[in-house]
């Protein structure tokens, strides 16, 4: 028998070249250099400049934004007290230290008086039902 279980030609999830995987990796070990050396890039340029955005970051790196984001996440990426880096309690967006991002914080506000005209639709709605069943 000359069957090989333990590895399998792959193509790389970045670059596509073909590279022998092991267990579920997806990436060929050029592209495993390339993404340590950008995680390094992002890790220090934080390090260096605490209070920049996430966009500061991207710019500074080259580094996507998307990249980083999953980074800081993942708990990968630690961000110092001064960061100005948080995320969007309700949809996840960075924001610039604040508990929402602009989006939700409009949302938020049209949903609530939206919400509260809603309460009170129903309140005067529940009252007339319970005047007609009375008779
Ligand atoms: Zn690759
Ligand atoms: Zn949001």
């Amino acid at each position: 028998m000359t069957e090989n279980k333990l590895s399998a030609l792959k193509n790389c999830k970045k670059c596509g070249r073909l590279f022998q995987a092991e267990n579920g990796v997806s990436l060929c070990s050029r592209c495993n250099e390339d993404i340590d050396d950008e995680f390094t890039r992002v890790r220090e340029y934080i390090y260096d400049n605490p209070s920049s955005s996430v966009k500061d970051v991207s710019s500074g790196t080259g580094v996507h934004t998307d990249a980083i984001l999953k980074w800081i996440r993942e708990g990968k990426i630690v961000l110092g007290s001064n960061s100005n880096i948080a995320f969007c309690e309700r949809c996840g967006e960075p924001t610039t230290g604040s508990r929402f991002c602009p989006k939700c914080v409009k949302d938020l506000a049209t949903g609530l008086k939206a919400g509260l005209e809603d309460s009170n639709h129903k309140q005067q709605v529940g009252m007339h039902i319970k005047e007609s069943s009375k008779k």
